[in-house]
């Protein structure tokens, strides 16, 4: 595991190439990390392992307390995706914690992943993808949600009981001040490596735990003068969102508003394959992996996009080994490929040029420089 300040010539990772294609994707994202090892002077030392449905085939179970083991053990994490067609009777007809998916909850709450990070960006190439006006796009946008993952409604207490004779649901939301501080600093720290502003979304107006939400982050903001601090409240937000997308750098906010927020975040990309994510813990250890999943529809035949997980990798330079400089230098080629025209088919248009999964991977990491 890095420490605090800490750089490296020798990094291990664990991949999790998992499902679908997966392991075709994972492989590109490898395969740039390497051109960038040569460049700068680096080497990513791999281990793969099985999580999902091919561990089910292997163990009969989504994920093994050795596969947790590795990925605690190393410097961070790669995934694919997990998971098949709900068809394969053979992943789905059994309980739901022994499925493909659930293998992913138990990486996350093995490895105290509390803060998910999504960007959400807009390529000029591929501007007529997204659903908003041209004039509401203006020069783009650029913007990270920064979710409390572990905390909140969704972790809450919960119960259904008759009351006087009428069924009622209970769910709780609950947080305390620690779970918010982690989180903020998260968040502070992200925006220290962009444009130094946080935006951070809460329902201050209703709820007592956005009230401490909001008491919180403002102290968490005291360590940081040099990041501008606006609270906005979450309806407006899911507006702003769709009026005026070029306003938010850093997004920071609670789980289940983030949950919500994040997917309003990536439509308005309109590109599924180019979205990446990551999820953290207090150290600088993440998993990072496209926020797509595991396309069984197209797997197998070298038509995937890529470039999710190829950002997914840029993402784990700069958050978890400090490696800003080669994390830009993976954005700069992914934003080269698409200047000259080549797509995969997902995002393909008229007149560029089509190109497979493993051409596209090979086109980035030819442009893989200093
Ligand atoms: P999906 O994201 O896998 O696919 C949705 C659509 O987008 C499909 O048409 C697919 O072909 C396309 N697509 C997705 N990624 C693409 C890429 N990189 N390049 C080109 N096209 C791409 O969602 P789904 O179909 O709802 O789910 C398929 C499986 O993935 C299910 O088993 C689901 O549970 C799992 N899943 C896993 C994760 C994860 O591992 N984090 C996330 C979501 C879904």
């Amino acid at each position: 595991m890095i420490r605090e300040g800490e750089r490296k010539m020798n990094y291990n990772i664990t991949t999790i190439p998992g499902d679908g294609i997966g392991p075709e994707i994972v492989r590109e994202a490898c395969k740039v990390m390497d051109k960038v090892g040569v460049v700068f002077g680096h080497h990513f030392q791999y281990t793969e392992v099985l999580m999902g449905g091919c561990s089910i085939d292997a163990y009969g179970v989504p994920l093994t307390e050795e596969t947790l083991e590795t990925a605690r053990k190393s410097d961070s994490v790669l995934l694919g995706a997990v998971g098949g067609n709900v068809g394969n009777s053979r992943w789905y007809d059994v309980a739901p914690n022994l499925r493909p998916e659930a293998g992913l909850l138990a990486i996350r709450k093995g490895l105290n992943l509390f803060a998910n990070i999504r960007p959400a960006y807009l390529y000029k190439e591929l501007a007529e993808a997204c659903p908003l006006k041209k004039e509401i796009i203006g020069d783009g946008f650029d913007m990270v949600i920064m979710r409390e993952l572990t905390g909140g409604l969704y972790f809450g207490e919960r119960h259904t009981e008759e009351v006087d004779g009428v069924m009622t649901a209970v769910d709780t939301l609950t947080y305390n001040e620690n779970e918010i501080r982690r989180i903020a600093v998260k968040a502070f720290d992200i925006a220290m490596k962009r444009r130094k502003s946080v935006i951070s979304v809460d329902k201050a107006n209703v709820l007592d735990s956005s009230r401490l939400w909001r008491k919180v982050v403002e102290e968490v903001a005291k360590d940081y003068p040099e990041v501008t601090l606006t609270h906005m409240l979450v309806d407006n937000c899911a507006m702003q969102l769709v009026m005026n997308p070029g306003q938010f750098d850093v997004i920071l906010t609670e789980n289940m508003f983030g949950d919500i927020l994040s997917d309003e975040a990536s439509m308005i990309t309109g590109s599924i394959g180019m979205l990446s994510s990551a999820s953290m813990n207090e150290s600088k250890f993440g998993l990072y992996e496209p926020s797509h999943g595991s396309a069984p529809d197209i797997a197998g035949k070298d038509i995937a996009n890529p470039i999710a997980t190829i950002l997914s990798a840029a993402m784990m330079l700069r958050y978890s080994f400090d490696l800003d400089a080669e994390a830009n230098a993976i954005e700069a080629a992914v934003q080269q490929v698409l200047t000259e025209g080549y797509r995969t088919g997902d995002i393909y248009s008229e007149g560029c040029e089509k190109v497979g999964c493993s051409r596209m991977g090979d086109l980035i990491a030819e442009r893989i420089t200093k």
